[in-house]
């Protein structure tokens, strides 16, 4: 299961620890093939490597297009070296094998991402890189193939521990990587290949994900785990910078990204917004003239679910809101970003997660959503529908006041981010009470509608915090019941999508209840 390791083939565009591999390589009595600007970058550096146009006898051409696709290097990147035949077939054409390929591929991703036009995409397609690492691969039974910097370490303490030979277990591990990343990087292309298209194919039809991190576990302990990122980049947590704090577990991950994409609904310039999050549920939200003000409010609708919770802010975190965020045990805060002092509070929690992530991501912007059930995966546009007021329909003969008609509106995109069934109470710019993924609507009123009360409790106030409130539903109200139960929890005025044949019947029992409501028409299921 031993393959000396003789002769090495580099050719990178991260030339991260390529200089010290060539020296440790070289130390062993390796001898080195490298592409172009690899060799000159060995040779500079005082370690000795053969550039690959004086082995195949043929210059690099077409601008880098044809650099290594040539018999002399497949061949040695193919050849099975104890077969007679294949052993004749090199000797006869002078291939020597290449015992160790490491290659990484012309930064297409990166590139991608930068913004660069279609020409420079296009050139960014490696051709010549991914074939000499699926080669290796297959050949795995004597080439080792690294595909990684990170796992130059790897091979050369196998070579210490194994007097100079790499064991077979530790090629097939680096084949599997090489192949996985040969895949991802097709799958980036056929990603911007689709977008680019004339006629953009629907995002759906490709997507792709990298492996960005190993979880320590899943949902729950005994399930493994891993984060993928993908898609169209987004601030958010798969591009947050950590500030602090243990390492964001499964659950972390997927509540603080309903966390931030909640708060992102609100326009940061004019509205500080704060969203309290327990198992990707919404448990306090808030606008307010400061964050720490919206935090306060956002607080008091559930301040016993909001223990241990996530806190997304659409601002940079000050430290007014960092000194009240810290008072109660909380897991994760994300913001676009924290000043100094704001950190230095937080820092005195030594597992309070701090993650930055330099802007906002638009609420409108188009998306995928993945998830897999039995044999599959379900494949859609992210929700990005959003209701303005100017899109509001009123259906009762009273309209909403001002003041309504602004809560309504707050009221509707935070029933967006809460799971179905959804019924949001608010008022002034805060939810007071919600009711989440409930199998009846009623029952979702009922809880909403409980929590309002007990909020009120909280806060030594005889009165339900519903009083006077608005409510959302995140669906139309297929019977009466649930609006006439809000109406009697006191919500004054009502938004929903409309469209349930049983409309009429509803808008007379608002009618009669003296209730306004409006129709958005559009629905925001969340499963
Ligand atoms: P260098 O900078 O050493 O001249 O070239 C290294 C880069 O070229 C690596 O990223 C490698 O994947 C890529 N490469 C190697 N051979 C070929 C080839 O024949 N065609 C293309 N397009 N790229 C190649």
């Amino acid at each position: 299961d031993l393959q000396p390791l003789r002769r090495a083939l580099i050719s990178v565009s991260d030339a991260t620890g390529m200089i010290e591999l060539g020296r440790a390589l070289v130390a062993r009595g390796v001898s080195i093939a490298a592409t172009g600007s690899t060799c000159k970058a060995l040779n500079a550096a005082g370690v000795p490597a053969e550039n690959v146009a004086d082995i195949i006898g043929f210059p690099e051409i077409l601008g880098g297009r044809v650099k290594t696709l040539h018999p002399k290097i497949h061949g040695g990147l193919l050849g099975i070296r104890n077969d007679p035949v294949h052993a004749a077939e090199m000797a006869e054409h002078g291939i020597e094998g290449f015992d160790l390929v490491c290659v990484n591929l012309y930064p297409f991703e990166a590139t991608v991402a930068k913004g660069a036009d279609y020409a420079t995409a296009v050139e960014n397609i490696d051709i010549g890189g991914p074939a000499m690492i699926r080669a290796a691969a297959k050949n795995h039974g004597y080439a080792a193939v690294v595909v990684d910097p990170a796992d130059y370490g790897r091979v050369l303490a196998a070579l210490e521990e194994h007097d100079g030979a790499t064991p077979l277990a530790l090629r097939k591990a680096l084949a599997a990587k090489a192949f996985a990343r040969t895949a991802a990087y097709d799958a980036a292309v056929s990603s911007w290949f689709a977008a680019a298209l004339d006629e953009p194919a629907p995002a759906w039809r490709s997507f792709s994900g990298a492996l960005a991190e190993t979880l320590r576990y899943g949902e729950n302990p005994h399930q493994k785990a891993a984060f993928y990122s993908g898609g169209t980049p987004r601030p958010g947590v798969a591009t947050a910078r950590q500030l602090q704090g243990k390492q964001l577990s499964y659950n972390n991950i997927n509540d603080t990204d309903a966390a931030f994409e909640l708060v992102a609904e609100f326009d940061a310039a004019t509205t500080p917004a704060v969203a309290i999050i327990k198992h990707a549920n919404p448990c306090g939200v808030a606008v307010g003239d400061t964050l720490a003000e919206a935090y306060e409010k956002a607080l008091r609708c559930d301040p016993v679910s909001a223990f241990g919770g996530i806190v997304a802010l659409n601002r940079t975190l000050d430290a007014a809101a960092a000194k009240r965020i810290v008072e109660i045990f909380t897991e994760v805060i994300v913001a676009p970003d924290a000043t100094e002092e704001a950190a230095a509070i937080v820092a005195a929690k030594k597992n309070l997660r701090l993650l930055v992530t330099g802007g906002l991501p638009d609420p409108a912007a188009p998306g995928l959503t993945v998830r897999s059930v039995a044999g599959g995966l379900l494949v859609q546009d992210r929700d990005f529908g959003r209701t303005e007021a100017g899109d509001l329909k009123v259906v009762t003969k009273r309209a909403p006041t001002a003041a309504e008609l602004a809560d309504l509106v707050f009221a509707f995109r935070v029933a967006k981010h809460v799971k179905s069934n959804a019924i949001v109470y608010a008022k002034d710019g805060a939810t007071v009470g919600i009711g989440a993924g409930q199998m009846s609507r009623v029952d979702s009123s009922t809880i909403a509608a409980k929590k309002a009360a007990e909020a009120a409790r909280a806060l030594g106030r005889a009165e339900s915090l519903a009083l006077g409130s608005v409510v959302a539903s995140d669906a139309f109200f297929p019977f009466a019941d649930g609006l006439v139960a809000a109406a009697e929890a006191g919500a004054t005025a009502v938004i929903q999508p409309g469209g349930s044949v049983r409309d009429e019947e509803v808008i007379a029992a608002a009618d009669a209840a003296g209730l306004a409501m409006v129709f958005t028409g559009m629905r925001h299921f969340r499963h």
